[in-house]
């Protein structure tokens, strides 16, 4: 008995972090340098969501293995509804499967030409920014906001990240141009489809309330109730619209490595029955 109680109390102290960006999208760290970092404060298991990208998985995998670090195969995927992007993350998904590699693919592709497109956007408003340097800034990444904001960082044309999205590439700003779109309910078929869980990430990133809600009444299976950007409030409030809808209650650090100004792997973690919730959810579970 004494021993069950104790091996309950260990399972319950496993440290899990849910959300987790490699230099495979807009990290900035190897799959090897994120797994050792995460062993190194203490966590048990982790998830890589990488965006539109499935390449740092194996490599995280064997890593993994080496430091008794279990990896959870994950995608951060975007949709869209009403100008405004939705984050959707794909836990337990096949992500051998080559239709799914090929679409992923599609998507990277797609990003470049976005790229290009806000790159001429800057450059129209005389910013002198290099398409040349973006993509050297991404090295084998899905191409990304993030590895403009790095650039306009490099030049002096922004004083941070933040800077960088409020002044040209956030929603709506100067030089933001929308990504391939997929619908919330396409993007849960896709998951689904590969027999994946699909949880809302950030929702706080949502301003209209409702659309959080219609998200969930599409099929959504859990929630990023805790999150680096989320206040104690506001974990409280996407707790009790998890507990109301019975959603998986799941959370991450969304750490993009040094690209956001400091690691934010350690600052949240989910105990490890949140990965015994998601697995039981999947059709294939490893
Ligand atoms: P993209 O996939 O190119 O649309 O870029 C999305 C990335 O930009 C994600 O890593 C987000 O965390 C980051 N991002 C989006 N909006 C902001 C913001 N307002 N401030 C900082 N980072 C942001
Ligand atoms: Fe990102
Ligand atoms: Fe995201
Ligand atoms: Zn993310």
């Amino acid at each position: 008995m004494v021993s069950l109680i104790g091996l309950t109390r260990k399972k319950i102290l496993r440290k899990v972090d849910l959300h987790i960006h490699t230099y495979f999208s807009d990290g900035s760290f190897s799959p090897e340098e994120v797994i050792e970092i995460a062993k190194n404060k203490g966590f048990s298991a982790l998830a890589i969501t990488d965006h539109d990208s499935v390449s740092g998985i194996p490599r995280a995998k064997i890593a993994g293995k080496k430091l008794g670090v279990e990896v959870i195969p994950a995608v951060e995927l975007t949709a869209e509804e009403k100008d405004t992007e939705i984050h959707i993350l794909g836990y337990f998904i096949d992500y051998k499967d080559e239709n799914f590699r090929k679409f992923l693919k599609s998507l990277r592709q797609a990003r470049i030409e976005r790229t290009f497109k806000m790159v001429s956007k800057l450059r129209k408003l005389g910013l002198d920014i290099d398409m040349e340097d973006v993509l050297e800034t991404a090295g084998p990444g899905a191409i990304g906001r993030l590895h403009l904001a790095f650039c306009l960082i490099k030049k002096g044309y922004v004083n941070g990240i933040y800077d960088a999205f409020a002044k040209y590439l956030g929603e709506g700003k100067a030089a933001y141009v929308r990504k391939k779109r997929l619908t919330p309910g396409e993007t849960l078929q896709i998951i689904k489809n590969l027999g994946g869980v699909s949880v809302l990430a950030h929702p706080h990133t949502i301003k209209n309330k409702k659309m959080v809600e219609d998200i969930i009444k599409t099929g959504i299976e859990g929630i990023e109730v805790y999150h680096s950007d989320h206040s104690l409030k506001t974990s409280r409030y996407f707790r009790k619209l998890a507990e109301k809808y019975g959603l998986i209650i799941s959370g991450g650090s969304d750490c993009h490595g040094l690209r956001k100004g400091k690691i934010l792997l350690g600052s949240v973690s989910v105990p490890y029955h949140v990965v015994e919730e998601l697995r039981s959810k999947a059709k294939i579970n490893d």
